[in-house]
C-alpha cells in the first residue's frame, strides 16, 4: 500500500510541476474562454476524501473554445489546484457529485477513505473499453490495491489512452467495414443478444472478427460469406477500431469472446440453460468446465468434446451437442474453421446460437496465458501474443495489421472518408 504521505509528496511535486508549465497556457484559455463570451470556469460540488465536499473547478466546455478544450481533455486542467489543496490526488477514484454519493453504502464508505483522483483506474478501462463490472467495483479494487508503481502505471496508461481511446457512446448500429457488417453492440447487449437467441432456440450464428479474420476472408470466399450470412458479427480488438476510426465511423466496445466468456457464465448461474463446448486439445475443456464450476457455481456446462475429430465421427458430435440440450455452442477450432463448421452445421444443430471462439479454451484453462492486465488496458493484447508465439504470430500481427489497415485504407472513396460506408451502402 503507497503510504499517504509518500504518495501526497508525489502528487504535490506533479501538480506543481505541471501548473508551473502550464500557466501560460492556463491563462491563455481563461482568455479565450471569457472572449468567447461564455464564464471562465464551471464548479460542481463534489465529495471528498472522509466525505467532506468541496467545488470541483473545470474549464466551461461550452462554446467552441470550451468543446477545443473538452476533446484534447484540457478543460480538468485547473483541477491540479485541488491537487495542491490536498483534496484530489493524480491519480484515485473518479471524483463523484455529493448527491450521487449514497453514504449508506459500505463500499461507497470505503471509496471515500482515499482522495478522488484526476485520473482513475475506471476513466482509464473505459478509454481502453474492457472493463464491464460496475464502477463502484473498479474504484475499490484501486482503493485496496494501489500502490507507486500501479499509480505510475495507471497514469502511463491514461495518457496513452487519451491518444487512442474513446468512450463507449452509442453510434451506428452497424458498422462496416471491408464489406463486412459488424453489430455495434455494447458487452451489455452482445450478452443480452446471446441469451435471447439461447431462450430462442432458433440455431443463429455469432461471429468475433479481427484483424486476421478481415485477412482471411480477403482469401477464402466461403468465410466471407459466412460473415455475411452470421445473424451477428462483432468486432474485437483494437485494429477494427481503428479501421472504424479511419472510416469515420466508431465501434462502441470491443467485445471479444475471451472477455464475454465470464460475463456469459455470470449470467448463466442459476439458469437452466447451459453451454456446449466443442474444440480444442483432448483434455483442455475438462479444465474450462473445472474453471467456470469453480468461479461461477450454478452456470451449467451441459456437455463437452475436443476438437480434433475424424470427419466419420462428426455426426456423433452432432448428436451428442443435440443431447446434451445446450441452447449456447462454442465451437473453438480457430477461424476461420469454426465459422465455416457453424455454417454448414447450423440446421442441424439444435442449439439457440453456435458461437465462434478461437483459442478462448485454451485461455481459460491455463494453457496459454492471457496478457496483464494493463496490456489489455492498453488493447496491446495481441504483442503479448506476438511474445508468446512469435513464430506463427508474426504474420498475423505484424504484416497483417499491416495489410489490414493498407486494405481499408484503400477502400475509402476519393472525397474522402467521413460516412464512407453510408454512401457505399
Ligand atoms: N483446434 C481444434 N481442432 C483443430 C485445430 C485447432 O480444436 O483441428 C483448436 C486449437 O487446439 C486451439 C483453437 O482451435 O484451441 C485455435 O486456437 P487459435 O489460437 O489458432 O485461434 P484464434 O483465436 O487465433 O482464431
Amino acid at each position: 500500500m503507497l503510504s499517504r504521505y509518500s504518495k501526497r509528496v508525489v502528487d504535490l511535486t506533479i501538480a506543481c510541476l505541471c501548473l508551473a508549465i502550464c500557466i501560460p497556457f492556463l491563462l491563455l484559455c481563461m482568455v479565450a474562454l471569457r472572449l468567447s463570451g461564455v464564464n471562465v470556469f464551471r464548479v460542481h460540488q463534489v465529495m471528498g476524501m472522509g466525505g467532506i465536499t468541496f467545488q470541483k473547478l473545470q474549464f466551461n466546455t461550452a462554446g467552441f473554445v470550451g468543446r477545443c478544450l473538452y476533446a484534447f481533455k484540457l478543460h480538468r486542467l485547473p483541477a491540479l489546484v485541488h491537487v495542491i489543496r490536498g483534496e484530489m490526488s493524480i491519480v484515485g477514484p473518479r471524483p463523484v457529485l455529493s448527491r450521487d454519493m449514497d453514504l449508506r453504502d459500505r463500499g461507497v464508505r470505503k471509496r471515500l477513505t482515499v482522495r478522488p483522483g484526476l485520473v482513475s483506474l475506471w476513466w482509464l478501462r473505459q478509454r481502453a473499453n474492457i472493463d464491464f463490472s460496475p464502477e463502484l467495483n473498479t474504484e475499490l479494487e484501486y482503493v485496496d490495491s494501489h500502490s507507486a508503481t500501479s499509480d505510475l502505471g495507471i497514469t502511463f496508461r491514461a495518457a496513452l489512452a487519451m491518444l487512442y481511446g474513446s468512450r463507449s457512446h452509442k453510434n451506428e448500429p452497424i458498422v462496416e467495414i471491408l464489406k463486412t457488417h459488424i453489430a455495434n453492440l455494447t458487452m451489455d447487449e452482445a450478452l443480452q443478444t446471446i441469451l435471447q437467441a439461447a431462450q430462442q432456440r432458433n440455431a443463429r450464428q455469432l461471429c468475433f472478427v479481427n484483424t486476421d479474420c478481415f485477412n482471411l476472408a480477403q482469401r477464402n470466399q466461403d468465410y466471407k460469406n459466412r460473415l455475411a450470412a452470421a445473424e451477428v458479427v462483432l468486432a474485437d480488438g483494437i485494429g477494427v477500431r481503428i479501421a472504424a476510426k479511419l472510416t469515420g465511423q466508431a465501434i462502441v466496445q470491443n467485445v471479444n469472446g475471451t472477455d464475454l466468456f465470464p460475463l456469459l457464465c455470470r449470467r448463466l448461474q442459476g439458469s437452466e440453460m447451459g453451454i456446449f463446448l466443442l474444440g480444442a486439445r483432448p483434455g483442455v475443456t475438462d479444465t474450462v468446465q473445472e474453471w467456470v464450476e469453480k468461479n461461477y457455481p450454478g452456470a451449467r456446462i451441459k456437455g463437452k468434446h475436443h476438437g480434433y475429430f475424424k470427419p466419420e465421427e462428426e455426426e456423433d458430435v452432432i448428436r451428442e451437442i443435440n443431447e446434451s440440450g445446450a441452447e449456447i455452442l462454442l465451437v473453438a477450432f480457430g477461424a476461420p474453421r469454426q465459422d465455416l463448421w457453424i455454417g454448414t452445421h447450423l440446421q442441424e444443430l439444435k442449439v439457440g446460437i453456435a458461437i465462434g471462439v478461437g483459442g478462448l479454451f485454451d485461455f481459460y484453462s491455463g494453457r496459454i496465458a492471457r496478457a496483464p492486465q494493463w496490456m489489455r488496458e492498453l488493447s496491446l493484447e495481441w504483442i503479448y501474443r506476438l511474445y508468446q508465439e512469435p513464430g506463427r504470430m508474426w504474420k498475423r500481427y505484424l504484416l497483417g495489421n499491416l495489410i489490414f489497415i493498407g486494405r481499408v485504407l484503400l477502400s475509402l472513396p476519393r472525397g474522402g472518408y467521413k460516412h464512407a460506408t453510408k454512401d457505399a451502402r
